[in-house]
């Protein structure tokens, strides 16, 4: 296995099996590398990106999403423009740089809608930088929303697997768009991140090896690698969650791979685990989202169940999680965090 680890270290691209051996270590080796890596690029410093839940309309139907269109026990909303403004306004005097705006696919939110938002945030915050996760949109749609300012996009490619893809999703969604879009993204100019879900229903190692391999081709700025977690009312209601352990691995084989690529510790393994995120910091992790969406839409934004932070103030939240980066010797920044080229 140190071997591996260490190949992996030397920039050598392993192959698939010796990526399924990774993902089977039981070893903190491959995590004390991979910290050790993040170490000398961010030191002991954490990106914090300010999450914004914009609305939880969603044209789309992803069997694992509590925010699917058939799932009709969710109470529906959107943010208004001034309560997304405000939302910014809290982040900005919290020290927040980056403002995710994320959301269901919401044809509310037309590029004139999305355009004239993103603007008008750019410039009351002009040193912010404005990311999305927004879903499947057009070339032209992207291209118009990067021009009215966005900085970057975070669209999961959830599998690189056509069969579990179709296993995830309805027939009318297909892996071969969700690479179009990213395709599309990164020609634009956009930092893009793409990822995938650890313990999603179907999905097996020689899966999550061929992500590994599929994120090495595409080569994005950012990785969101989260455990599934179920949410009962969805077809997946009673499936296990993801592996703490596995999607750690994950994590840190990502760090090792790419030693420059922006990781969040994601909301989803602090659902699982209460330590969850820390974990992940440890495994190489170096960036957070805390929510900044107000309490009664944090509430309502329930992709799974026993999502961590739907109540409490947002300041209050922030200090939490700061203090327990703190406690394992890391720092939260207040900076924009962009990726960097090495
Ligand atoms: N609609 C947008 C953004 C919101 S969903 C989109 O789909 O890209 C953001 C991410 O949440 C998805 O990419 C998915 O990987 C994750 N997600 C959805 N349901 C989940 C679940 N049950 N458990 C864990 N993560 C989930
Ligand atoms: Fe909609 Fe995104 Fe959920 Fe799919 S994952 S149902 S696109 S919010």
């Amino acid at each position: 296995m140190k071997n591996l680890v260490d190949k992996l270290e030397k920039s050598q691209i392993l192959s698939h099996s010796e990526i399924k051996t990774l993902l089977n270590s039981k070893d903190n080796y491959l995590h004390q590398r991979a910290r050790h890596v993040a170490k000398t690029i961010y030191g002991n410093k954490i990106f914090a990106r300010g999450l914004i839940e914009v609305t939880n309309y969603c044209k789309q139907d992803c069997y694992y999403c509590g925010l699917r269109r058939s799932n009709n026990h969710v109470q529906r909303y959107r943010l208004s423009e001034a309560q997304i403004l405000d939302c910014c306004k809290t982040g900005y005097n919290l020290g927040f740089r980056t403002f995710v705006m994320q959301g269901g696919e919401d044809g509310h939110y037309t590029d004139n809608t999305m355009a004239a938002l993103i603007t008008k945030i750019k410039s009351q915050y002009p040193d912010c930088a404005i990311t999305l996760s927004i879903g499947e949109r057009s070339r032209e749609s992207y291209k118009r929303l990067y021009e009215a300012g966005a900085d970057r996009y975070l669209l999961r490619h959830e599998t690189a697997n056509n069969a579990h893809y179709s296993q995830l999703h309805p027939s009318e969604m297909s892996l071969s768009s969700r690479k179009e879009c990213l395709q599309n993204l990164k020609e634009i100019g956009y930092q893009v991140g793409c990822g995938f879900m650890v313990g999603s229903p179907g999905q097996t190692l020689d899966h999550i090896a061929d992500d590994l391999l599929f994120i090495q081709e595409i080569n994005p700025a950012m990785v969101g690698v989260g455990p599934f977690v179920p949410h009962s009312s969805t077809p997946f209601a009673n499936r296990q969650a993801g592996d703490l352990w596995l999607t750690l691995n994950i994590l840190a084989i990502l760090r090792l791979m790419k030693p420059n690529f922006l990781l969040p510790a994601t909301t989803a393994l602090g659902s699982i685990h209460a330590k969850g995120r820390e974990h992940a910091v440890l495994a190489g992790a170096n960036v957070i989202m805390p929510n900044l969406s107000p309490t009664d839409a944090r509430q309502k934004y329930l992709l799974y169940d026993n999502k961590i932070s739907t109540d409490g103030e947002t300041a209050a939240n922030f200090s939490n999680i700061k203090q327990s980066m703190k406690e394992i010797g890391y720092e939260i920044i207040s900076a924009r965090g962009d990726y960097l080229e090495i």
